[in-house]
């Protein structure tokens, strides 16, 4: 099939590569010219596993396009997707504003009839919006073309996004038109093969669906992070009570683990902009409006466990030390910064008066951009590079290459010889056997401090 995507980020770019590898004749539009010229040239704009390769293959075998030519690009597409960015507007709500402005290029080329799919995550209502956008443009061509909105929101997770992609869990496709339901799932037979992973349903439903989604799984961290906020006052372990609760099949593994909150492109604002939407409706969303403010708050955790050790008063305490941080990306396998809690973590050490030796196994280019040059911040290669000259050390990703450090060379090096684990990676009894003091996110000193 012929298929358009307008927005080539983290969701437009995998799932157009995803979908050219299944032999479909792929175009990727995105207005950022730099980005387009660059995958033209082979050069991936995001770091996500796996992705490199199979772009390249697909755009060598001319199954998958990049440009900036929107029109031409609409005259390809059968199926036209919108996977552009909907961040979050000054009161917490989607910002549609690039959604809309598809919408709008859409009707302006459209010749055929199409079926227009909305695959960025948008309010409830969202898919009569951009109905209301492509017939208002056709209206003033004075032109009549049938066409289909369909919600077919993307549940792919960063760091994982490819094998999400090529085999995902479900396939939820929200339309009220017969034949756009069967053009879906002929799109995504090649997906659906080992059984039936897609879920119908009505158009307002799926657009929820998301949001429900992102904000159950936002809602597990708050819980486990306030659990661990409680274990911390009480002097339980919290590492002992996730064992304990993880294997009631009720409540499970996944999503329980305790940190220094969620970040990344999605939870914060869909939280957010679900809270917002249920406002809107006049409903006061109590939940929703608590997971946001234990995942605010928590965010700011290690920095209170770092201030508690060094307590000199007066705030005075982190003043003049350096921290070695391992990880800036909001999770491990991502470049992706977006609201993620290491950017919390530095704004407050250095507000303190502290210095921070960084490294992050693929960030580093993307905070270079966020954060520019500054004298209190020195980007290493490693992350024992990190540790030279530190004072302490603070984990804020979960990085696999983190998890077993060599905790005699880190007494050695880290001239307060303590450590923070903002993602409870380390035993407590065995890093503090080597010498070391060690605060977990509700357990090791956290619990005694
Ligand atoms: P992104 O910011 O990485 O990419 C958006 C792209 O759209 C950018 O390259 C931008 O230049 C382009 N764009 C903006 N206006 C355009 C226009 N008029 N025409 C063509 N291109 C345009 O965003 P993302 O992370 O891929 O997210 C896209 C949507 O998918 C959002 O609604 C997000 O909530 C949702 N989503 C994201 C994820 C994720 O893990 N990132 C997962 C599921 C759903």
């Amino acid at each position: 099939m012929r298929v358009a995507i307008f927005g080539t980020g983290y969701v437009g770019l995998v799932t157009g590569t995803c979908l050219a590898d299944v032999g479909h004749q792929v175009v990727c539009v995105d207005i950022d010219q730099a980005k387009v010229d660059g995958l033209n040239r082979g050069v991936i704009p995001i770091y996500e596993p796996g992705l490199e390769p199979m772009v390249k293959a697909n755009h060598a075998a001319s199954r998958l396009a990049f440009t900036t030519d929107a029109a031409s690009a609409i005259t390809h597409g059968q199926v036209i997707f919108i996977a552009v960015g909907t961040p979050p507007d000054e009161d917490g709500s989607a910002d549609l504003q690039y959604v809309l402005a598809v919408a709008r290029t859409i009707g302006t080329h459209m010749a055929v009839p199409t079926v227009v799919v909305n695959k960025s995550t948008v309010p409830v209502g969202t898919a009569d919006k951009v109905r209301a956008a492509i017939a208002e443009v056709l209206a003033a061509r004075g032109v009549e073309i049938a066409f289909d909105v369909v919600s077919n929101p993307e549940f792919l997770k960063e760091g994982d996004a490819v094998a999400d992609c090529m085999r995902p869990d479900r396939i939820v496709v929200g339309a009220s038109n017969p034949d756009s339901v069967a053009l879906m799932r002929r799109l995504y037979a090649p997906f659906n093969r080992n059984h039936d992973r897609v879920v119908e349903m009505d158009v307002r439903s799926a657009e929820l669906t998301k949001y429900a989604a992102n904000a159950m799984l936002a809602t597990k961290i708050s819980f486990m992070n306030e659990i661990a906020n409680i274990a911390e006052k009480v002097g339980a372990d919290i590492e002992q009570v996730r064992q304990g609760i993880g294997s009631d099949p009720r409540i499970g593994w996944h999503f329980i683990y305790p940190g220094a909150g969620y970040g990344g492109s999605c939870f914060p604002k869909d939280v957010q902009a679900l809270a917002r939407t249920a406002q809107q409706h006049g409903h006061e969303p109590k939940l929703l409006n608590a997971v946001e403010a234990v995942n605010e708050a928590q965010k700011g955790h290690l920095y209170q466990l770092i201030q508690r050790h060094y307590d000199r008063g007066e705030d005075e305490g982190v003043r003049g030390k350096t921290f070695a941080v391992w990880g800036l990306a909001f999770k491990p396998n991502t470049d992706d910064m977006r609201e993620a809690s290491s950017r919390r973590l530095l704004a407050q050490l250095w507000e303190g008066g502290a210095s921070v030796r960084a490294y992050d196994p693929e960030a580093t280019d993307e905070a270079r951009r966020i954060f520019g040059e500054r004298d209190d911040l020195v980007f290493c290669d490693n992350a024992y590079d990190a540790l030279d000259g530190a004072d302490a050390l603070v984990v804020v990703t979960e990085w696999k290459q983190f998890r077993s450090p060599d905790f005699v060379r880190l007494r050695e090096v880290l001239n307060d010889a303590v450590v923070f684990d903002g993602r409870n990676l380390y035993d407590p009894q065995e890093i503090e056997a080597a010498g070391l003091a060690y605060y977990g996110i509700g357990r090791g000193r956290s619990l005694h401090a």
